[in-house]
């Protein structure tokens, strides 16, 4: 395929979570950009879950803040933490922090931390970025390669839809691609590893019914307590029927290979 060449101050690399609030600030600010991410921009698995102060108060600069509170968790919904046995039986602790709805203001930030699921907050930031032809970001448009001179940075990419190939040249390129982040091992800019990894499994679930059956019991998160077999938290995504737990192991690593239905069981 034919390829063509644009040229932008500012080339971003990945539209996760910092590669669009990076945008944002940008646009903000009125410099000239283009964010390259190679996925369509949904969130299937959602990690992020709450989104903090800081993080809310910078959005309030770039006039999203309300659009975030507004995304759907539910302003009667617990925030407190319960260190349980199991979600719905003996509590050891709870932290409580109250709803969205009945918290005190805060003495530190007008910004309190908000929940917002990743499969929310990323097609949010992706709409108020906006994306090609209309707005700087282009969705499934892959970074190839780069090359540095004095004056700027020159990319290559593949537009996934067609398979069109691109150059950019830009002032600045941007790593916004992740922790694997291979621009940054293209750069050479080595991230050694300070402890020895360990690797979680997150299983998404839905139980319509739960929020109502723990009633006064219910929390944002509950953290299993039980020795020897779950240790983790179990959090609302969504605040009505979405779930996720995270237990030990990756499936296929060599790691318990518990089925996922069991696991939610004993939790
Ligand atoms: C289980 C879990 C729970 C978490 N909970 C929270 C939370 O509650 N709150 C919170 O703030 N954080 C949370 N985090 C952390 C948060 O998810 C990460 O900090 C955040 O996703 C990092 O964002 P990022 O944009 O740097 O990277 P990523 O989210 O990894 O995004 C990088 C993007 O770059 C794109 N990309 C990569 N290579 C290329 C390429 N060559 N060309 C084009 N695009 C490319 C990828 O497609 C991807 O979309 C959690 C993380 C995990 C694992």
């Amino acid at each position: 395929m034919t390829g063509h060449t644009l040229d932008t101050d500012v080339l971003v690399i990945g539209g996760g979570p910092v590669g669009l609030a990076l945008a944002l600030d940008l646009k903000y600010r009125g410099v000239r950009f283009m964010v390259m991410e190679a996925s369509d921009g949904a969130v299937d698995h959602p990690k992020v879950g709450t989104v903090g102060p800081r993080s809310m108060e910078l959005f309030r600069r770039w006039g999203v803040a309300e659009r975030i509170r507004a995304a759907g968790w539910p302003g009667d919904h617990p925030l407190d933490i319960a260190w349980v046995t199991a979600v719905g039986g003996h509590e050891i602790l709870r932290l409580d922090f109250g709803t969205a709805d009945t918290r005190p203001p805060l003495p530190y930030t007008p910004e309190p931390e908000q929940v917002c699921p990743q499969h929310w907050l990323g097609p949010l930031l992706v709409r108020e970025v906006g994306v090609h032809p209309e707005g700087p970001l282009r969705l499934r448009c892959r970074l190839d390669g780069f090359t540095q001179a004095e004056d700027g940075v020159t990319a290559t990419a593949t537009d996934l839809a067609d398979g069109t190939a691109l150059t950019v040249r830009a002032r600045y390129l941007v790593a916004c691609d992740g922790a694997a982040s291979p621009v940054r091992k293209a750069a050479g800019i080595a991230a050694p590893a300070r402890y020895e990894p360990l690797t979680f499994r997150n299983i998404l679930f839905r139980a319509p019914l739960l929020r109502s059956r723990l009633g006064p019991r219910g929390a944002l998160v509950h953290f299993l307590t039980r020795p020897g077999a779950l240790r983790y938290p179990l959090r609302s995504m969504d605040g009505r029927e979405l779930y996720r737990l995270t237990v030990p192991g990756a499936v296929g690593r060599g790691a318990p290979d518990e089925d996922a239905g069991v696991m939610v069981s004993q939790a």
